[in-house]
């Protein structure tokens, strides 16, 4: 078999990748996968804590309003191939899905790694070739020839015979991933070589990535999880994001779904150095007037006890010594003393915790990688590149990135699908 020449390459075995592999092999077109991890889809196998949140219940439409202005990209892709289509082509390879809170999608096994052994299973079940271990460095296009793919080192072995380290190719697919988690494979080479071949790429941020305050309070209020919670994030003044529910506090800085999916937002504020807050409302569910009256209840029937008292009441222990710092009050000073000007600085705290944003995490611990391949650049209803003929993208390389409950993997599963049809 001559393993220099190859109708499609595709690169990179990411969902993207693989989805990609499976919905073009039926063309009996000489296929190859190329990973340069000795394993496939080593992202897909953390996903979710472990547990895989393959897709989410929402419409389509709904979907894509996750993915920013850029979600309209998807119209297409998702209008061909959506969530029940995932959950269907998944079903047919004998995993089956529970729906969870905020219509996310999880395996009945709770376990990402079968998840990716089931494509592996069905990549081989094709006889499609994978060749993994072997880094793509390089991409060419040559006019009448197609493309010269370059793999690193000694790239791969010729029946035992010789190392061949550059594959000609008719059609590729780039579907190497985001930067994040590097450790996973997708270390952003995928973003030179598209820049090589011409595409434009947009600027790449951390997104649902952990945050870091000025105070370092993340530290003081270290395996904190605040339930139940608003949180919003301002840039001078101006409301960026808004979201409800669960947040927490750890060495790493402040994450939590409700951090997690404006941090896209925040991050791109601070690397403009403009000043960005977050403020909690720990009382979502009593508005000025009504928290206004609990306190009031509060001071006149336990007058004889103090402050500290009270805020146990009100807040988890870890922040009582934060409260007590920034509200300035004696923890013993008796209810009875509190003045109104003190009751009001308790409930205007209560209901807008405020956190100077200062910093993010890195690439290494961002779920997902903001920017990419400029969208302008690629056919929507192909996935082919407007720039190169027969160049394909799919998957998180594209400036696509959404903020947790499925949407990121079945983008790349909506993509990669579209791509392999069309190749
Ligand atoms: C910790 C974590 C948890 C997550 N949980 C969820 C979740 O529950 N639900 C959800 O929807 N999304 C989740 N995501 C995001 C989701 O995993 C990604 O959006 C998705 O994996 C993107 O798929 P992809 O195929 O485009 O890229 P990837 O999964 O990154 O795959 C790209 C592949 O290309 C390979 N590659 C890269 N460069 C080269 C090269 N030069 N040559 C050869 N191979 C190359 C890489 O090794 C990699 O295997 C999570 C991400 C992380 C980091």
């Amino acid at each position: 078999m001559d393993r220099t020449n190859y109708d499609i390459i595709i690169i990179g075995a990411g969902p993207a990748g693989l989805m990609a592999a499976l919905q073009c092999c039926g063309a009996h077109k000489k296929t190859c996968v190329l990973e340069r991890m000795p394993a496939v889809a080593m992202k897909l196998k953390i996903t979710g804590k472990g547990r895989c949140n393959l897709t989410n219940s929402a419409d389509r439409k709904q979907a894509m309003n996750h993915f920013g202005a850029n979600g309209r990209f998807l119209k297409y892709a998702f209008g061909k191939f959506y969530n029940i289509d995932l959950l269907s082509f998944f079903n047919r390879l004998g995993i089956h899905f529970v729906l969870e809170r905020g219509g996310r999608y999880f395996p009945e096994h709770k376990d990402a790694g079968k998840v990716a052994a089931a494509l592996l299973n069905e990549i081989n079940r094709e006889n499609i070739e994978l060749i993994t271990g072997t880094a793509v460095t390089d991409i060419r296009y040559i006019t009448g020839k197609g493309f010269q793919v370059s793999l690193s080192g000694k790239g791969i072995t010729d029946n035992g015979q010789s190392n061949l380290n550059v594959l000609q190719a008719d059609k590729v697919l780039l579907g190497t991933g985001g930067k994040s988690y590097p450790g996973t494979g997708s270390n952003g080479s995928g973003f030179r070589l598209a820049a090589k071949l011409g595409h434009t790429i947009t600027p790449l941020y951390p997104s649902l990535v952990p945050l870091s305050s000025e105070t370092k309070i993340e530290q003081e209020l270290d395996g904190l999880v605040l339930k139940n919670v608003a949180v919003s994030a301002w840039c001078n003044d101006e409301k960026i994001g808004e979201d409800f529910g669960e947040m927490a506090f750890c060495q790493r800085g402040i994450e939590g779904p409700v951090v997690l999916a404006q941090s896209g937002k925040i991050v791109r504020q601070l690397e403009r150095q403009l000043p960005v807050y977050i403020s909690i409302d720990l009382k979502p569910a009593l508005d000025h007037h009504k928290l206004e009256a609990r306190l009031l209840r509060e001071l006149n029937r336990h007058d004889k006890q103090n402050l500290k008292t009270l805020l146990k009441r009100l807040l988890p222990k870890k922040m009582i010594p934060v409260f007590l710092r920034r509200l300035n009050i004696a923890a013993e000073k008796p209810l009875n003393r509190i003045t109104s000007k003190e009751r009001k600085s308790l409930r205007l705290l209560l209901k807008h915790f405020s956190i100077r944003i200062t910093g993010h995490s890195s690439f290494k611990n961002a779920l997902v990688t903001s920017g990419g391949v400029c969208l302008d650049e690629i056919n929507p209803r192909t996935m082919e590149s407007r720039r190169v003929k027969n160049l394909f993208f799919a998957g998180e390389i594209l400036d696509l990135d959404a903020d947790t409950g499925g949407f990121n993997l079945q983008a790349a599963f909506s993509t990669g699908w579209l791509a392999g049809r069309s190749l």
